[in-house]
């Protein structure tokens, strides 16, 4: 079998030529143009002989080799050194990290393979002992430099990213407010026109005029949801959610929530089996939040349940808790996305194909309900998880969103940042 050389070099035009030259003599060659890829390809590919440029982008070829000799598999592995720099100090130091031995830039092509043989066969470049000690230090030395260099470069960094992330957090709860303030107003002008009586008549008379108007209406509200989504998430990203406590009745909520989807199930022909037993009568939780979390759980049953479809909700009093679940008999959902589906923005279709209804089949969403629905949950010290057998539109395996809430939920310490009073 060939020998296989790794070769880490990040000039293509030497990375091409010694390439050529080394599969000309007869060996196999891997290549990689950072220090950190050769390091990866090392690993796996565990390479009978590693040639490695000095001067690298990421890590120099002196940290590869020290980095790879920490590993037990390379403890006897050739790495040889490429420098366009002549011997002198850099070779002690490249002896000092590991190096058997060191190639001078530019390179003999003739002599290479006969060069590369030699490492191959146990060849190791020696100092005298004073200048492998000295060698040691420098390198030591080097390698502290460079790494404070690098921790004050990556604060830096860290510090304009946090910065960066407040100003997105502090235009999006900008934008949302703004849009919400006139939407309001357009709202309200909207319901006031559709009382306004001389219209009323129209409507009476005249279709077109109804569902324009109930067009109208049904986009403003659409928009309004999407910029309290929007809010709402933003204020669970930065966990500046506050819980309005008082006692609730669970299932009187739930049953709040499927009145006002009824219109929905009724033309979608979904069947509701509520269980009005085992809901605890004697919560503290924020009432609208909750609402809210409820609201968009039943909301996907149904869209992402066909029509004619079944929906389950039912309630288990555990000591201090109660479980509810809902389950449906749609699509379901695949096992790899069933932790991602919590997560901001995250749609499992291709959103592009999402029809903007809430309540058909397959309608869809900016991905927010779920992480809404867990930011909720989370803050009155519940938890939120979903079972399915995976996605198949075909067979319809159905999901099943459980979620455990304290009886008596506590308000969760904010974080002392300033925050917007929206
Ligand atoms: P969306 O606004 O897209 O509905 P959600 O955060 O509510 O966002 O849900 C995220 C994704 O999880 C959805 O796009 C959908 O693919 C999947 N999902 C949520 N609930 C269900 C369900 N009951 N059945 C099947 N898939 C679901």
């Amino acid at each position: 079998m060939k020998p296989t050389i790794l070769y880490i070099e990040d000039d293509p035009a030497s990375r091409r030529l010694v390439q050529r030259a080394l599969n000309y003599a007869g060996y196999e060659v891997i290549v990689a143009e950072r220090g950190i890829v050769g390091i990866d390809l090392a690993r796996k590919h565990q390479p009978d002989l590693i040639l490695t440029d000095i001067n690298l982008p990421d890590l120099s070829g002196h940290e590869i080799t020290t980095a790879l000799r920490a590993d037990e598999r390379f403890h006897n592995t050739p790495i040889v050194a490429l420098t366009a720099q002549g011997y002198g100090v850099q070779h002690d130091m490249a002896i000092a990290a590991g190096i058997n031995g060191y190639l001078t830039k530019p390179l003999d092509i003739e002599k290479l393979s006969e060069q590369v043989a030699y490492y191959l066969n146990g060849g190791q470049d020696i100092i005298e002992p004073e200048r492998l000690v000295a060698a040691k230090a420098k390198y030591t030395s080097e390698i502290v430099a460079r790494l404070e260099a690098r921790i004050r470069e990556l604060e830096a960094s860290n510090e304009a990213l946090h910065r960066l992330d407040r100003m997105k957090e502090t235009f999006i709860q900008l934008t949302a407010h703004e849009l919400r303030t006139p939407l309001t107003l357009v709202y309200g002008y909207s319901r006031l026109l559709e009382d306004h009586p001389p219209l009323r008549a129209l409507m009476q008379h005249d279709d077109l005029v109804s569902t324009l108007l109930e067009g109208l209406v049904d986009s403003i509200e659409r928009m309004h949801t999407v910029i309290e989504e929007i809010l709402i998430i933003s204020r669970i990203m930065t966990k500046q959610i506050d819980l309005s406590i008082s006692p609730i009745n669970l299932g009187v909520i739930v049953q709040k929530v499927l009145t006002n989807f009824e219109t929905a199930l009724q033309d979608r022909r979904m069947n509701i089996r509520f269980d009005p037993a085992g809901w605890p009568s004697n919560m503290r939780a924020d009432a609208d939040l909750l609402r809210l979390a409820i609201s968009n759980l039943i909301g996907n049953a149904i869209k992402y349940t066909p029509d004619y479809g079944t929906i389950t909700i039912w309630a288990e009093e555990e000591p201090d808790k109660v479980r509810f679940s809902i389950r449906d008999t749609g699509i379901g959902i695949d096992r790899d996305d069933q932790v991602s589906i919590f997560e901001e923005f995250h749609t499992v279709s291709d959103i592009r194909l999402h029809s903007t209804s809430k309540t058909a089949f397959g309608g869809g969403g900016m991905g927010l309900g779920l992480p809404i629905c867990k930011g909720i949950i989370q803050a009155h010290g519940g938890q939120i998880r979903v079972e399915s057998e995976g996605c198949d539109p075909e067979r319809l395996p159905g999901s099943t969103f459980i979620v455990t809430l304290p009886l008596i939920a506590q308000r969760a310490p904010r974080p002392s940042t300033k925050r917007l009073n929206l």
